[in-house]
């Protein structure tokens, strides 16, 4: 069919379907009394459906979209144009219009996964994308998802292993005994907690805090990868053995990897211990403090007095 517009025509046509929806609910609700009218009516309407119209859609490549009467429904596999049901289904159809795009239209923008690679997601996007997650086990013991706090175009980000009772409850990371000291370590590198950006490995936490396993892992490091393109900082600390090994793809020892400029996504990156750990391993502050120290200088932040 040629391409055409919707004209007098088929506006007569719409109110008229309107009358006879109108008409037939009376005759459903009130019997028959009003059969006479839609009786009187339907020599206006005649006894061939409605008439499609075809329109284009702007930028489509295949051929034009169909406005028609029918209800909304599974394209009929007959070219993209076909109308051509029996009069049950057309009488089932009738009613409201349906614009069906073209079938080999490039994917929107929009449409596009935060998490696929391309073009950095916004972090929003990323969220969105991760929903009321059951990609894991973890999802089943959690109250909240931390999913991270902080600035979405931070020049620093920090990144956990999981979070703790604490951050479960509140569905913020870092907000227990470790967060403090992380807070502590933030604001001795000369930031602030809103100034940077902190998330974690995964974004459950694992039952009586153990340890995240790697099927957990995996099932979450996409939306890590996400956050991380999104925000694009220009440095990456990553806080023990788990953020280390998971962004490096690496099995070596957190001592081992400490305290070396590494590289993820092209953005460098800094592992150093985790918070828990040193509140546990005080003596390992100092080589920690160092690591953050090598941090700030990437800043131009002048190094703490001994
Ligand atoms: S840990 Fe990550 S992947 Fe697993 S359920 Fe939570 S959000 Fe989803």
């Amino acid at each position: 069919m040629a391409e055409e517009v919707l004209g007098a025509q088929e506006a007569l046509a719409l109110v008229l379907a309107d009358v006879r929806r109108y008409l037939g609910w009376h005759r459903d609700v009130a019997g028959d009394e009003l059969q006479g009218g839609i009786e009187a009516v339907s020599p206006l309407l005649g006894a061939s459906p409605m008439p499609n119209v075809e329109v284009t859609v702007a930028g489509a490549s295949a051929a034009p979209a169909v406005v028609g009467w029918a209800e909304v429904e599974e394209a009929s596999g007959d070219g993209g144009g076909g109308h051509e049901a029996g009069p049950a289904r057309r009488a089932e159809a009738r009613g409201r219009l349906e614009v069906r795009g073209a079938t080999d239209a490039a994917p929107s923008a929009e449409a596009r996964s935060p998490i696929a690679p391309g073009d950095p997601p916004l972090l929003d996007e990323v969220r969105r994308e991760l929903g009321v997650c059951k990609r894991c086990k973890l999802c089943s013991g959690r109250r909240n998802i931390v999913f991270g706090v902080g600035n979405p175009k931070a020049r620093l980000v920090f990144v956990g292993e999981g979070p703790g009772a604490e951050e479960d409850t509140q569905g913020i990371p870092f907000v227990g005994a470790a967060g403090q000291l992380l807070t502590k370590m933030i604001q001795a590198m000369g930031f602030s907690r809103d100034e940077v950006y902190i998330c974690n490995v995964v974004k459950c936490r694992p039952p009586g805090n153990r340890n995240p396993e790697s099927d957990e892992i995996e099932a979450c490091q996409p939306f890590l990868e996400a956050q991380l393109r999104a925000i694009r900082p220009e440095v990456i600390v990553a806080l023990g053995k788990f953020a280390a090994q998971t962004l490096l793809k690496t099995q070596t020892p957190i001592t081992r990897l400490r305290g070396q400029w590494r590289e993820y996504l092209g953005i460098t990156l800094m592992p150093t211990f985790h918070p828990a750990y040193l509140l546990r391993n005080p003596a390992e502050k100092k080589a920690a403090w160092a690591d953050l120290q090598a941090v700030m200088a990437r800043f131009g932040k002048a190094p703490a007095r001994e």
